[in-house]
Order: structure tokens, then C-alpha cells, then sequence
């Protein structure tokens, strides 16, 4: 046992490692009941915006919104529903100010990518540059960290691809979508975004980080436009995707 691990072994013993999730005994911080609890989306769902369909009244394989070309995102997935162990781990992440979150939450959404089953749609070799969504300076301040950026840190890690922050800006501040009716969401995120160096993503493939997908008006309208300064491809990927419908919890987006 070297130094450190010493260290971190005495570290145990006056604060023994625990799940940051439901605060159980666990090596872990993200321990197996809570991640046995995480629903991930099943087929069929949309193939483009990864919305989940009834299986029994299921036709063909786009939804309503993506007939209509509703997004302006090539591809957008969820790791899984925004229930259970997951919905709080993000609260928690988000809320809670559980950073050592960042680890087990950003290393689902590499696994996700890397699985077999997404990986034709997902393209692990494919993304160029990893952007996260940004936060309004002001939430940020408030918060002290952008959940985005810290998912996207590790998955531009994992993945060995360039991480760029910078790229997207937040300028006007949005109100939450939640009591929004789905026009109202819309306007409320256009001109939201900006893009600050469209040399960075001119001609490239960008995936896309955030949290949840709700309405997927953000990325929609982050995706808008990064397609505007000539971004090739936007891949949007998310730890959880909640429906504005059933999600009536005021998650406090
Ligand atoms: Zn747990
Ligand atoms: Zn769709």
C-alpha cells in the first residue's frame, strides 16, 4: 500500500464511502442499487430525437415532431428516462452541489456511446469536438459550476476528443420552460444562443452535452445555431431525457 492509497484508506475510516445518491454504504458513489434502478430507454423510439414510443401503437420510425423537422439536431439520445436513482443523482449533481457526481454520471453517457447498440447511431469515432450547453453567467455564478461543461469534461476525456466551452455562448436569460406551453418554449430559447468561434466547429461534427432532454427546444435551438456557423453534424447526447408531460415535479430547470 503506497502513501496515497494509505491515505485514502484512512479517509474511509473517518468518512466511510458512501453512495451520493442515496447515501448508503458504498464504494461506489454511485452504488448498484441505485444504478440498477436506471431506466434506459427501450425500444422502439424515434430515430432521430430518441423519444420513446408505445410499442403497441408504434408507426413508422420518426415521431410527430421529427416529421414535422421540429429540430434542427441530427441525432439526439437519452442514456435513460429521468426517473428514479438517475433523476436523483442529477438533482443532487445539479442542486445538491455533489460534484464527485461528475465521475459515475459522465462515464454513463461514454458507456452509452460505446455500447453496442447506439454505436452505428452515435459514431463514437465520428465527433470532432465536445460542446456543452452553457449555463447563463448568472446560474452559474449561483451554482459555482455548469453541469454540462462537467459531463462533457469527462466524456471529451474518455473519448480523447477536444473539449470546447468556449465555442457556445449564453446571452439572454431564459425562464424555466417548465409552465410553458410548447410555443411559448420555443421563443423563449430562440437567439438564446451564440456562436463565439465558428472556426472551431466550421465543417465539424460536434457532440452536444446536457443533463436532461425535455423539450429538446435548447439543444434544438443550440444546435440551430452551430448549424448557422457551419457545423456538419450535431449529435446531441444526455444523461436522462424527461417528457414535458408527465414530468410535472418542477425539477426547477
Ligand atoms: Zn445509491
Ligand atoms: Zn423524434
Amino acid at each position: 500500500m503506497n502513501l496515497r492509497e494509505l491515505g485514502s484508506a484512512a479517509l474511509d475510516l473517518v468518512f466511510p464511502p458512501k453512495c451520493q445518491v442515496c447515501g448508503q454504504f458504498s464504494a461506489e458513489l454511485f452504488c448498484d442499487t441505485c444504478r440498477a434502478s436506471v431506466s434506459p430507454i427501450q425500444p422502439p423510439f424515434c430515430r432521430r430525437c430518441g423519444r420513446a414510443f408505445d410499442p403497441k401503437s408504434a408507426a413508422g420510425s420518426l415521431c410527430g415532431e421529427c416529421r414535422r423537422d421540429a429540430f434542427h439536431f441530427d441525432i439526439a439520445r437519452a442514456t435513460a428516462t429521468h426517473t428514479g436513482a438517475l433523476r436523483k443523482a442529477i438533482i443532487a449533481f445539479k442542486f445538491y452541489g455533489r460534484r464527485r457526481l461528475q465521475q459515475p454520471l459522465g462515464q454513463m453517457l461514454t458507456d452509452f456511446i460505446n455500447q453496442p447498440t447506439s454505436r452505428e447511431r452515435m459514431d463514437p469515432a465520428g465527433h470532432d469536438v465536445v460542446v456543452p450547453v452553457p449555463l447563463h453567467e448568472a446560474r452559474e455564478r449561483v451554482r459555482g459550476f455548469n453541469q454540462s461543461l462537467l459531463l462533457a469534461e469527462r466524456v471529451a476525456d474518455d473519448m480523447g476528443r477536444p473539449l470546447r466551452p468556449d465555442v457556445l455562448l449564453r446571452g439572454r436569460h431564459t425562464q424555466p420552460q417548465i409552465d410553458l406551453t410548447p410555443a411559448q418554449r420555443r421563443d423563449n430559447v430562440r437567439g438564446a444562443f451564440a456562436v463565439a468561434l465558428p472556426e472551431a466547429v466550421a465543417g465539424r461534427a460536434v457532440l452536444l452535452i446536457d443533463d436532461v432532454f425535455t423539450t429538446g427546444n435548447t439543444l434544438s435551438e443550440c444546435a440551430r445555431v452551430l448549424k448557422r456557423a457551419g457545423t456538419a453534424r450535431v449529435v446531441c447526447l444526455t444523461l436522462s431525457r424527461s417528457s414535458p408531460d408527465w414530468d410535472k415535479d418542477r425539477d426547477l430547470f
